[in-house]
């Protein structure tokens, strides 16, 4: 974080394509894990920079196992060691004026198979209502759940828009794309070292992701 500090001018996901600042890098976080709170806050605190954290309301308050049930079976996660955030945790979170929180689905919801008109609005619609009653702020930055084209099909992007999300997010690397329910996100790992963190954000994999997706067709 503090190389990102040092290296970029970090902003608020909802102004990372408006704002006039030089090399702007918005920061997000996926899900609803009890490390935000423990791990990440602090960082963030400390050094103020904003972040978003895009949270699945079901996961909110589940019982310990409950909640790595969810994590195993709904997230795919491996980790078996993790937990989720109360509604409390979120709702002092998001009382910090460097979080935000963006909508990533109920039940983190995989829109690479079929669902009923139903459950797209409970996953999208009724999920937005859901977190903004519960943080008492509206929201406007969506992430798609697994986050490859195949989990952003369109029908599921026009219910995003719909449902008054001003933008949504892909985890395909690379820049802004044109359009705007199908942003770009690059996922960085730790044991990567800040030259590769370097050439990413710079863009280095833009043209070889856009040329791989062309010739798998999906673009
Ligand atoms: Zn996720």
């Amino acid at each position: 974080m503090i190389w990102l500090k040092d290296n970029f001018n970090i902003v608020p996901i909802e102004d990372v394509y408006t704002t006039d600042k030089e090399n702007p890098v918005a920061i997000s976080f996926d899900d609803g894990y009890k490390s935000w709170i423990s791990n990440v806050l602090p960082v963030i605190l400390e050094l103020e920079i904003p972040v978003c954290f895009f949270v699945n309301s079901g996961l909110l308050g589940l019982e310990r196992n409950e909640g790595r049930a969810f994590l195993k079976e709904k997230v795919r996660r491996k980790e078996t060691f993790l937990d989720v955030l109360s509604k409390d945790d979120l709702i002092s979170l998001s009382a910090h004026n460097v979080v935000s929180i963006g909508g990533h689905t109920k039940d983190h919801c995989d829109f690479s198979q079929s669902h009923s008109q139903e459950v797209l609005k409970e996953q999208i619609v009724s999920d937005k209502q859901t977190l903004e009653e519960i943080i008492k702020k509206p929201i406007h930055v969506f992430a798609y759940p697994f986050g490859q084209l195949v989990n952003a099909p369109r029908e599921v992007q026009n219910l995003v828009k719909q449902a008054g999300y001003k933008a949504a997010f892909t985890i395909i690397p690379g820049f802004r794309n044109d359009n705007n329910y199908l942003n770009h996100r690059d996922s960085l790992e730790l044991w990567q070292n800040t030259r590769i963190w370097n050439r990413w954000l710079h863009g280095a994999y833009d043209s070889l992701v856009k040329s791989k997706l062309k010739l798998k067709g999906e673009l």
